[in-house]
């Protein structure tokens, strides 16, 4: 078979099935371009989630007649007036976007740029171009969206589905510029010059007035990276990511680097499975960052991503720890400053000192230093002088309202809820133990579609790990032959729910969160209640299953276990200090 080198509209068809995936992937590329051209308010419509038609009007520079001509030429661009790839001001920079949607779509371009004396329309399908009576800036309109490529037309989605992706990519570019209004279908609206607390709340809901933390961080080692925008308090969640926003120098991205650092910010103090929220502006030198790394450019690359990694995780932590009583982290790292400076000459007031709010994890931690830096005599003399330290949570003293334990812990009074505590202990333990699996006799039988089929099974490795061992069964089934003892849930909705979130995400937290409800409903009808009268030996043993519980601080439903007050703080109520 001969070479040839394709016609024109032939790369152009194929370079847009990258660009543009789905509607909401035109609906990016064309508002990143109204941004790109200086726009401070964008109109969006859409009809039919997309598919008759998309709309994208702004008040941006414009184009003259002849950059209008030149801008559906592939890799026709105005944004790398230098030869610098690693120079990007811009959303845009590849030049490939209009040449794409024009590919595959029927496009028209109305445009003014204020030095002719009249708007021009571009007939993308013709390459005509005549006077138009628009009047400011640009207006571009998409119809008939993958007509001609009926194979994409295909893999669309219900238009309410298509209209929800668009939705979430106006919220992006929302997030990312609180100056610039947005309108989408008449019905979405975000005013211009929104502040950055009040655009939160209109992009994510109501419920998250008053309980985002502000963050506002410079690295001390590169002075070009800072870190600043808003976190959820560790009671606020969702069970998706749809309300993380992240962005590195204003670009919206879906960073692996950045949603690793996240999670980890928030390992203690939320379920694996559970999302914060967040809007997270990560700015450095733009050599430090390749953009260049996917045609839809949500993903980077960083020249140092574990120095990047780490600033993030700090910073959120210092934030989180400013609100909670678990400061494990910042306790941790000063303990360690302290032993390495004072030479390793361990003095047991220095202990005290360093950690204020002892908390249950402070034991280990000192163990782990002692370990490193004494022999084994050393040791048991500094555990001996300690030993009050090595119940953080302290003695009993007695129970309050029959709701809290009250308790000494070297110079803390400490406050526990009895309930709150006693839940995570149950929680943490059933998360660790509770998988019992039972091999069925009959397997239960779950019909399904092939494509629902084939999604559950790309994740089947990670069901089986739950202790549900699936396989197929004909053409159109799925089988169980074993499930956790006392499991026994609508297998069908959630096999649907496993495939539906498999093909939107590439992975489900389907099975993950319901075993996180299971379990935290058992825990809680299991706990001691509150307005249980307990007596000494029952608080005594609370208060140690909690120092050996893993996140204490919080139970599972996020509200805090216990409170240290310490002494010096009583003393100021009586005016000691
Ligand atoms: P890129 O954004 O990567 O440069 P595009 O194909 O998206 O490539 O756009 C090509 C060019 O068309 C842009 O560089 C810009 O000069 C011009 N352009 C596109 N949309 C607009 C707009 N809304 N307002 C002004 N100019 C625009
Ligand atoms: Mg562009």
């Amino acid at each position: 078979m001969p070479i040839r080198v394709l016609p024109d509209f032939l790369i152009n068809q194929i370079a847009a099935g990258e660009v543009v995936e789905k509607p909401a992937s035109v609906v990016k590329e064309l508002v990143e371009n109204s941004l790109d051209a200086g726009a401070d308010q964008i109109v969006v419509d859409v009809i039919d989630g997309g598919r008759t038609l998309i709309s994208v009007i702004d008040n941006g520079c414009g184009m003259s007649r002849e950059d209008l001509a030149r801008s559906i030429s592939r890799h026709a661009t105005s944004k790398l007036p230098s030869d610098d790839l690693l120079d990007i001001n811009f959303m845009g920079f590849r030049g490939e976007a209009l040449p794409s949607i024009a590919s595959v779509s029927d496009m028209t371009i109305d445009t003014c740029n204020g030095a002719d004396s009249n708007g021009w329309c571009l007939n993308c399908e013709s390459g005509d171009i005549r006077p138009s009576n628009w009047e400011d800036g640009t207006r571009i309109r998409v119809q008939n969206l993958f007509a001609k490529t009926p194979a994409r037309l295909k893999f669309l989605r219900a238009d309410k589905a298509e209209l929800i992706s668009v939705l979430d990519v106006i919220k992006r570019l929302a997030m990312a510029r609180p100056d610039v209004g947005f309108t989408l279908n008449n019905k979405w609206r975000f005013p211009k010059n929104q502040e950055m607390s009040e655009r939160i709340v209109a992009v994510m809901g109501d419920d998250v007035r008053g309980r985002m933390l502000e963050i506002n961080a410079n690295s001390s080692s590169n002075n070009t990276l800072t870190l600043r925008g808003f976190i959820s308090e560790p009671t606020l969640r969702r069970a998706s990511s749809v309300d993380q926003y992240l962005f590195v120098n204003g670009r919206p991205v879906k960073d692996k680097v950045l949603v690793g650092a996240l999670r980890a910010a928030y390992m203690d103090v939320m379920h694996a499975r559970e999302f914060p929220l967040c809007a997270l502006y990560l700015t450095l030198d733009p050599r430090s960052v390749d953009v260049n790394v996917s045609p839809a450019k949500t993903e980077v690359h960083f020249l140092e991503p574990s120095h990047v990694r780490a600033f993030i995780i700090k910073s959120l932590r210092e934030t989180l720890a400013g609100t909670l009583n678990d400061r494990v982290g910042i306790i941790q790292s000063n303990i360690a400053s302290k032993a390495v400076s004072q030479n390793m000459n361990f003095n047991k007031s220095d202990f005290r000192v360093c950690t204020p709010h002892i908390g249950p994890d402070s034991a280990f931690m000192f163990e782990a230093i002692a370990k490193k830096n004494w022999g084994a005599e050393k040791q048991e003399e500094i555990k001996e002088s300690l030993a009050d330290e090595f119940l953080p949570l302290g003695h009993v003293i007695g129970q309050i309202g029959n709701k809290y334990i009250l308790a000494q812990s070297g110079e803390n009074l400490v406050i526990v809820d009895q309930h709150a505590a006693h839940e995570r202990i149950t929680y943490e333990h059933l998360r660790k133990n509770s998988i019992k699996v039972q091999p069925l006799l009959t397997p239960i039988v779950v019909s399904l579609r092939p494509e629902d089929i084939a999604a559950v099974l790309s994740i089947s490795d990670e069901i089986n790990k739950s202790g549900l061992h699936i396989d197929t069964f004909g053409d159109d089934a799925i089988a169980i032959f074993e499930k956790p003892a006392d499991w026994d849930l609508n297998w069908a909705d959630l096999f649907h729910s496993i495939a539906d979130e498999v093909r939107e995400y590439g992975h489900s937290s389907q099975l993950g969160e319901r075993l996180h409800l299971k379990l935290a409903n058992y825990a809680c009808h299991h706990s001691v209640r509150a307005g249980q009268k307990l007596d000494f030996a029952q608080m005594d043993a609370l208060l140690r299953d909690i120092e050996n519980t893993s996140r204490a601080g919080e139970c599972n439903h996020g509200r805090p276990v216990y409170k240290i007050i310490p002494l010096t703080e009583i003393d100021g109520w009586f005016e000691r200090i």
